[in-house]
């Protein structure tokens, strides 16, 4: 089943500030050394500080019509949940939006709760 997606709480932003945004550095994806992998059962990649989610948060461009939305099963505000993170708020405590019923912060953005403290 395929949720269609509703409008975005995520502001709007002037090609300017979009432009702006693009020139923002993504953060880097560390791994975990393999000899320490080798010893359990944790995460490869190293899960983000609450500061990096931050940051690639603050890199999404809030696209008109936003094709991750578009393509999510669950018609999650994919713009909306980077935009609560990108403003440090990790579990969604959206804004009242009439008709906007989902909860953006379901995501999470993949941010490790362990990036949360
Ligand atoms: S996450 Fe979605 S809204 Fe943000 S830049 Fe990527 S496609 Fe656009």
């Amino acid at each position: 089943m395929h949720n269609s997606p509703k409008p975005s709480i995520a502001p709007r932003l002037e090609k300017e500030a979009r432009r702006e945004k693009m020139a923002l550095p993504p953060q880097p994806l560390l791994e975990r050394p393999p000899e320490v992998r080798l010893n359990d059962f944790e995460e490869i990649i190293v899960p983000f500080s609450a500061e990096q989610a931050i940051a690639e948060a603050s890199r999404c461009l809030f696209c008109p019509g936003a094709s991750c939305a578009n393509a999510c099963l669950l018609g999650n505000d994919i713009p909306g949940a980077m935009w609560l993170i990108s403003q440090g708020d990790f579990f969604g405590r959206r804004p009242a939006v009439p008709g906007n019923e989902r909860y953006a912060g379901d995501l999470r953005a993949g941010v490790s709760s362990r990036a949360i403290v």
